[in-house]
């Protein structure tokens, strides 16, 4: 993964405070310049990076500090603490109540892994016991029932979905509601994507949002698109309630920045990161593991 260059960078750059004589503010400062280096080359947005140097200087008040502190360990911590709250928008992951029917819509743009994380998350509450479900809601793109079908069959997950309907709202509101009468837990609704932020796409994910009243929305995006993170982000967020993020393709060329810019843009968790094709490519995120991860 790219992501352990920036963990690496960020680690080099605290380092360079043990070849310190001593670790007065200049020192402090030539080590969050590299660190912001470092988060800058990773495509985090530039105010995000601004605020995380000026709340460790606030915090790490050198001056202040009674003889004997260990000060490179207090920086350690303090940019590590301050990475973690960056990732944790302080909202708990939502989580569907067992024995009841909770909704859950997915959005994001097309070719993000949106079909993909639908049925990893599909897989890996059925694992949970849930009565789990999932409804194809994508009648734009030619092929994706089909793809949905192959890998809700392979995930031994039952699918609803209808060849040839062109209407997204209708498709998924039968699905919903058989998926409801039988008595489903988790039903997933895969949405239909554009490559670009168009207003029909975010028309037809309203009229969804509308219609459907899911229990919660999920956005998904690819963790590697860099700095257009958070303009996607937020354009997302702005249109329907998103609740919860899933960053894909961390097994590629992620850099961290997507990571960061979701959680800003969105004012919500990041839940799961893909981390591969496969069903169980899933990590269930936790911030502190990973930039735990991040820092070695
Ligand atoms: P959608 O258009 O948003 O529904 O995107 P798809 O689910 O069809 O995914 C687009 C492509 O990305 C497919 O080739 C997927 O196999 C691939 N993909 C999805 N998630 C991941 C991931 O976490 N890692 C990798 N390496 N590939 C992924």
């Amino acid at each position: 993964m790219v992501l352990e260059t920036l963990g690496t960078k960020i680690v080099k750059a605290l380092q360079s405070l043990t070849n310190q004589v001593v670790v007065d503010e200049t020192a402090l400062e030539a080590a969050l310049k590299e660190v912001a280096r470092a988060l800058l080359e990773a495509d985090v947005n530039v105010k995000q990076v601004s605020e995380l140097r000026q709340r460790v200087k606030n915090r790490v008040r050198l001056a202040e500090l009674p003889p004997g502190t260990n000060r490179r360990r207090l920086i350690h911590k303090t940019v590590f603490e301050e990475l973690c709250r960056m990732l944790d928008p302080g909202i708990p992951p939502y989580r569907p109540q067992r024995g009841q029917s909770n909704v859950i819509m997915f959005v994001g743009l097309q070719g993000n892994g949106k079909t993909t994380s639908c049925v990893k998350v599909a897989y890996f509450y059925k694992r949970k016991g849930y009565r789990t479900g999932l409804v194809c809601a994508d009648t734009f793109r030619a092929g994706a029932f089909d793809q949905l079908r192959q890998n809700a069959t392979r995930a031994r997950v039952p699918f609803y979905g209808r060849y040839g309907e062109t209407d997204a709202v209708k498709v998924a509101s039968e699905g919903v509601e058989r998926f409801r009468r039988e008595g489903f837990e988790v039903i997933l609704v895969d949405t239909s994507g554009r490559h670009k932020q168009e207003a029909a796409l975010f028309a037809e994910m309203e009229q969804l949002d509308r219609a459907l009243t899911p229990d919660h929305v999920i956005f998904v995006m690819d963790g590697s698109i860099g700095q257009a993170a958070y303009d996607q982000a937020r354009a997302f967020q702005q249109r329907v309630r998103v609740g919860s993020v899933i960053l894909t393709k961390m097994d590629g060329h992620a850099r961290g920045g997507g990571a960061l810019s979701a959680v800003a843009a969105t004012h919500s968790p990041i839940v799961f990161l893909g981390t591969g094709e496969h069903l169980d490519d899933l990590e269930e995120f936790q911030v502190q593991s990973f930039v735990g991860r991040l820092l070695g």
